[in-house]
């Protein structure tokens, strides 16, 4: 497997589509693992800060909805 981006040695794989990336083509992105609902009722993100993204996908914060699937 190579970089997406300039066919170099990958690093990694991005968290958010799967692309392999390289030292150079990647960055850092928080990447939300999952949204809990604490004890007071305020809902919290465990999030990872330094998520490996390949820079040219545009990740979503939070699901999205899908009205056409009801
Ligand atoms: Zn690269
Ligand atoms: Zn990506």
């Amino acid at each position: 497997m190579r970089c997406h981006k300039c066919r170099g040695e990958p690093i990694g794989i991005c968290q958010f589509c799967g692309r392999a990336v390289c030292e150079r083509c990647h960055g850092p992105l928080p990447f939300i693992l999952t949204i809990f609902v604490g004890k007071d009722q305020i809902p919290k993100a465990v999030v990872v800060a330094d998520a490996l993204w390949c820079g040219a996908c545009r990740p979503q914060p939070e699901p999205l909805p899908m009205p056409e699937m009801a």
